[in-house]
């Protein structure tokens, strides 16, 4: 169970349910938007813990579209009328239900984004347009989300954060939280972008950062990570 503190500003982060990427639901005063949506075998899991907590999700918004933070978008928006939002360097992958696979950063990842690459079509999900595409920053105010999302390539070229009340970053697989102490991630296209990418979502002042897998990470860990490696 993870607990993530409401913000000052009112609005509750929750992580949906268990599935095979985090998925966070974000309401405030009735209106609520989801962050990544899993694997379509998470589905039913989905569907149930809306209908408890008596939910609907008027946006979408994806961190980036690999396989198993993308693999719902299509039947979010068809199900609910939730409007999908990506960055536009990562809109072709989501209309064709493609995944880019990223490099490994460790030796032991190389060696597996290798076999990644051969068993592509298994990363193949529900193809999915995008309602909105932005480049830089996209304002979720229109959702009823005190918060926007910008930018943070390098995991992979359309990877985006969203910034919650300036108090909670959703950074998907630009953050793991799988290993405490670890929260720089094992793939990555481009590390040096990443770094770029990690030092905007430091700069956006928030105190706590939930990753695309494991538990929120603090922004001590945060910086201190970076400082090692900028
Ligand atoms: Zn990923």
């Amino acid at each position: 169970m993870i607990n993530i503190p409401d913000t000052s500003g009112g609005t509750s982060v929750i992580r949906l349910t268990p599935a095979r990427c985090n998925i966070w639901a974000v309401t405030r005063n009735n209106r609520t938007i989801v962050v990544d949506t899993g694997i379509s075998f998470d589905r039913s899991r989905i569907e149930h813990a809306l209908e408890r907590r008596g939910l609907v999700p008027e946006a979408v918004i994806l961190t980036h579209t690999h396989f198993d933070h993308a693999g719902n978008a299509a039947w979010l928006q068809a199900e609910y009328g939730a409007e999908v939002v990506v960055q536009e360097a990562e809109s072709h992958f989501l209309a064709g239900g493609d995944t880019p696979i990223p490099e490994g950063t460790y030796t032991v990842t190389r060696g597996l984004v290798s076999i990644g690459r051969k068993i592509g079509p298994a990363f193949r999900y529900d193809p999915c347009r995008a309602d909105h595409v932005f480049a830089d920053r996209f304002d979720l105010n229109r959702f009823g989300i005190n918060g926007y999302i910008i930018h943070t390539p390098g995991h992979s070229p359309g990877g985006a954060t969203a910034v919650i009340d300036d108090e909670i970053a959703i950074a998907g697989d630009s953050i793991i939280g799988t290993t405490p102490g670890k929260p720089f991630p094992p793939f990555a296209d481009d590390v040096e972008i990443l770094i770029g990418s990690w030092k905007k979502i430091i700069d956006t002042g928030c105190v706590t950062f939930l990753p695309g897998h494991g538990k929120p990470v603090s922004r001590e860990e945060i910086i201190s990570e970076y400082n090692k490696r900028k």
